[in-house]
């Protein structure tokens, strides 16, 4: 064990929601929220029509702008797609990959999951790789291996490196349902997690972010946010509303 430490993380995902003006309303609440708070990284991911606006919007300030989905090519002919190069172009610091919506509602699988995170890295972004058990493969016993290789199948190719690459773990039954995993449960995951890292990509492991995501919310932050391999929050619902999301920031700075 190395003794990096590791600047936590809170994103949120802001998923299919909020105009441009609610989501420059929501910007400008949460940076005077979060305005005296340090020792956290924090970033936002609104809706692609919202991230030149929100890209305007942050200037000036240290918070990180994620999109939620890119495709792997830089461009060509792939209507309705945007690209790490685009998303960079518009001003993103970071793109979500994996979420459980895109693999279980639009078909993403682990091998493209790797190639968008690839091209997102190649393109100066730092991809959040998210994976996660349902709850079928809970309580079938199947959380870690299927976790792992998810890791596995998800990193091919992708560069391991604390400010190359996030990985958020996120278990599918607890996402957008108001269940929580059990931060011991959840510690668990993450342990395997970057055990894992550290077999595949050696001491490195130790600075990669691994963050936790599943109906996070200012009552339960603190309890996950203590464990020790829990760098941090993907949060859904929470972040839609700075009273709800600058809690969270708050709670993972300590
Ligand atoms: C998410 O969408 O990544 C998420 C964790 O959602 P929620 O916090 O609403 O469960």
């Amino acid at each position: 064990m190395s003794d990096v430490t590791r600047t936590p993380v809170v994103a949120g995902n802001w998923k299919l929601n909020q105009t441009i003006d609610e989501s420059l309303t929501l910007v400008r609440q949460l940076r005077e929220a979060i305005s005296g708070v340090d020792g956290v990284e924090v970033i936002v991911g609104p809706v692609a029509t919202a991230l030149h606006a929100v890209a305007g919007e942050l200037k000036g300030s240290n918070i990180g702008l994620a999109a939620q989905n890119t495709h792997h090519e830089a461009s060509g002919a792939f209507t309705g797609e945007l690209s790490p190069l685009l998303l960079a172009d518009v001003g993103c610091t970071h793109c979500i990959v994996g979420h459980s919506e895109r693999r279980q509602l639009f078909g993403e699988t682990d091998a493209g999951v790797g190639r968008k995170a690839a091209a997102l890295q190649a393109h100066g972004l730092v991809p959040i790789v998210c994976l996660g058990e349902t709850l079928e493969q809970r309580e079938a016993g199947e959380t870690l291996g299927v976790c792992l290789g998810q890791l596995d199948a998800s990193l091919d190719g992708v560069a391991v490196a604390g400010d190359r690459l996030i990985v958020a773990y996120e278990p599918v039954w607890a996402i957008g349902t108001g269940k929580t995993a059990k931060a011991s449960d959840a510690q668990e995951v993450h342990a395997a997690l970057r055990a894992r890292l550290r077999e595949a990509h050696g001491e490195v492991a130790d600075s990669i972010r691994i963050l936790y995501g599943g109906s996070v919310k200012p009552a339960n932050a603190a309890e996950l946010l203590a464990e020790v391999d829990i760098d941090g929050a993907l949060v859904g619902g929470a972040s839609l509303k700075a009273e709800t999301f600058a809690p969270i920031v708050e709670a993972a700075a300590g």
